[in-house]
């Protein structure tokens, strides 16, 4: 197909959905985004884009977009001026903090800004609103991974990179199904010139997902077996000799007591738990234990726990035991979610403080101080409120303000009915978004419109620590404003602008100082200016790999091993109740479709969620393809689900996507939490299943 003709230019940019950081060229006419096409030069996806990337430009001008500030009055949203959209958003936020703290305003950012953003964003917010209480949706997605490396290596920070998938022997992919979630990551191990003869590829998952259909070998693993696995895992690379000894005695730390710890997980035991054979457990250990080069991938599957950062842990386990770690092939590899949450987890203010200091270090802080040229007394000395503790903190009353900024919590956050309870109790709801209506902004008394993908400049990171450029393609529609915009104005307005972002006028110079406060740590963008990122396609902070020195940035540069007790998940199935659900993506769609619901194609593809169910189940409750059912658990239920009957799922097991808000699976799923990354367990929860009774 000839593009020439449908464009006047064509400009760089890198996708705006997943990590994945696809390069590509979208079209220009007449001012408007009229085509996209993968970047054939770009090292990360070499031409190619999945549908989400291929129909990206249709989401700036479609129906949905926010284009006019609104602020309720007489309980309904009216249009107001931007400047009294910001100063009532300054003096509400002013009085609720006077007659109840600094601390009650709470705010939830995004892995969808730009890393500029999300800096200015966190100085806007622990020193300019003087709250602690700052994080991103990223704790829904990733926050698992980051604590889990902290845990072993000292530092968040993934060590391999995608060439690591191509050049492994062995690619063993754990609650990872990147055929749906990272689509063009999945042409790394898939078939074509990518495969390269003699790699095994191993996918754990309960669910025969599309990349459990490419395996060589899956372990369809009873739910949250996973520890006990990997235990097990560790268990036979002991007892047969495939660790590597002169490695686990240089670089790690713990050995005896964990190995004293994984005598347990005998291969029979394990397979009681996890529902696999003793044959398949022993395979896949003795294939990772004596792999030239082993590469571990995760996503969710692992991160969605409450138990998702010590599973981490125990991934890490295996690669510091047998030193697949720091040597190309050879890595333990978070696959992380949305386009920017690399980048935001490193600049935030959220768990860590910018360029992976810590808050409860006075050096890093007076560091940070003296490039800020403040007192470092003003910098907090603890994180303060992760996202579901800010969301609790709305329904006991010590968080009165919110503010989210691109995200849809109605849809994203587990059990619905506490969310809506924390919306309706706290006095003044803030949200800052791209698109309206959205669920969450039905709840708003001021809606800020954002300027999106394709409006603004600035750089993502992506999954495996590459820098790429992000590039302006449009004028954002109406009023709307980029984010950047937006908080150096409530700046001005707060009488910090001058202090906290001298001479800033673009995100650049929020870049340039990214650069100096970065500097000189392990994620250092200090090296790299925009036009060389650009330039090269995305540049790799910390090189292909971290850690080739076997090196970690540990009290005493030693990794450690940590014993990973396997708890049960909390709501096991009982009479009442007697499906386990999980919850995932379909590749089509994107999050809770504030974007992907703006594209017709999209849509035809997948216009509706749908529930699978093992056909033995459906026979047993007398249930047919294509009818309506309806989801039960203990706090709600959705109804009008269209039954698929597939043996892709396990019998007792039921999946349903989460994207679609007419049939919100958070109705539905468990408000539990990891008590480490307090990320929430989307996986497993206790439901019934019965036709639904309108048909
Ligand atoms: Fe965009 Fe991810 Fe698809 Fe690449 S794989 S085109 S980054 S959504």
């Amino acid at each position: 197909v000839s593009t020439a003709r449908v464009a006047d230019t064509w400009v760089k940019t890198t996708c705006g959905y997943c990590s994945v950081g696809c390069g590509m060229l979208v079209g220009v006419k007449d001012g408007k985004a009229v085509a996209a096409r993968g970047n054939p030069d770009h090292p990360v996806n070499r031409g190619k884009l999945c549908p989400k990337g291929l129909s990206e430009h249709h989401i700036l001008d479609g129906p949905g977009r926010a284009k006019l500030p609104l602020l309720r009055k007489n309980g309904k949203l009216e249009p107001v001026s931007w400047d009294e959209a910001l100063s009532t958003m300054v003096e509400r936020i002013a009085n609720i903090q006077g007659r109840h703290g600094l601390g009650s305003l709470g705010v939830v950012g995004t892995g969808q800004l730009l890393t500029e953003e999300y800096y200015t964003l966190g100085k806007l917010v622990q020193l300019g609103f003087r709250t602690p209480n700052n994080d991103g949706n990223t704790t829904l997605c990733m926050a698992s991974a980051v604590s889990g490396y902290k845990l072993s290596f000292g530092s968040d920070g993934p060590p391999g990179s995608y060439a690591d998938m191509s050049t492994a022997d062995v690619v063993l992919l754990i609650g990872s199904n990147i055929a749906d979630n990272h689509p063009i990551l999945c042409t790394r191990v898939g078939e074509g010139p990518d495969k390269r003869p003699g790699r095994t590829l191993i996918v754990v998952d309960p669910r025969v997902t599309k990349t459990a259909m490419m395996a060589d070998i899956h372990l369809a693993i009873k739910p949250r077996g996973d520890i006990a696995l990997i235990n097990g895992i560790a268990h036979i690379l002991i007892r047969d000799g495939l660790t590597d000894s002169n490695y686990i005695a240089a670089h790690t730390i713990n050995y005896d007591a964990f190995a004293a710890y994984v005598a347990a997980f005998t291969p029979q035991h394990v397979s009681e738990i996890t529902g696999l054979s003793v044959e398949k457990i022993t395979k896949v250990a003795h294939l990772y234990g004596r792999a030239r080069a082993g590469f571990i991938g995760w996503t969710m599957g692992v991160n969605h726990s409450t138990q998702g950062a010590v599973t981490v842990a125990a991934i890490n386990n295996l690669a510091l035991i047998t030193g697949h770690i720091g040597r190309a092939g050879a890595a333990p590899f978070s696959i992380t979610g949305q386009c920017n949450a690399m980048g935001t987890r490193e600049s935030g203010f959220t768990s860590a403080l910018p360029g992976y200091r810590k808050f409860d270090n006075p050096e890093h802080r007076e560091e940070l101080a003296q490039i800020w040229g403040i007192d470092a007394e003003e910098i907090p000395k603890a994180r303060g409120m992760a996202y579901p503790d800010i969301i609790e903190g709305a329904v006991t009353g010590k968080i009165k303000a919110l503010w989210f900024i691109a995200t849809n919590p109605v849809v994203s956050f587990p059990n619905y009915e506490l969310l809506k309870q924390a919306l309706e109790s706290v006095e003044f709801v803030v949200v800052q978004d791209g698109f309206h209506p959205t669920p969450t902004s039905d709840f708003a008394h001021l809606v800020l419109p954002a300027a999106i993908w394709g409006e603004k400049e600035g750089t993502y990171t992506n999954s495996e620590r590459r820098i790429s450029k992000v590039n302006c393609i449009v004028t954002p529609p109406g009023e709307a404003r980029s984010d950047f915009d937006i908080f150096l104005a409530l700046a001005e307005r707060l009488g910090v602008r001058d202090r906290l972002y001298p001479g800033w006028q673009t995100t650049a110079d929020a870049y340039a100082e990214w650069q100096r406060v970065s500097a000189g740590r392990l994620c250092d963008y200090s090296p790299y200016s925009w036009k060389e990122i650009e330039d090269a396609g995305g540049i790799q902070w910390g090189g292909e790999r971290l850690y080739a020195d076997g090196a970690f940035p540990t009290a005493d540069g030693r990794a450690i091993l940590h014993n990973v007790p396997c708890d049960p998940f909390l709501e096991q199935p009982n009479e009442e109740y007697d499906f386990i659900l999980n919850t995932g993506r379909t590749v089509e769609h994107w999050h809770t479709r504030t974007k992907t619901a703006q594209v017709d194609m999209l849509n035809k593809m997948v216009p509706n969620a749908w529930l699978e169910m093992n056909p033995v189940d459906a026979k047993r409750l007398q249930l047919r393809a294509h009818d309506k059912v309806t989801v039960t658990s203990r706090r709600s239920n959705v109804s009008g689900l269209e039954l698929r009957i597939t043996s892709i799922i396990a019998p007792g097991q039921v999946f349903m996507p989460f994207h679609f808000a007419e049939t919100n699976s958070n109705r539905v799923t468990l408000g539990a939490f990891d008590p480490i990354s307090r990320e929430p367990n989307f996986k497993q929860c206790a439901v019934r299943v019965q036709k639904s009774s309108s048909q």
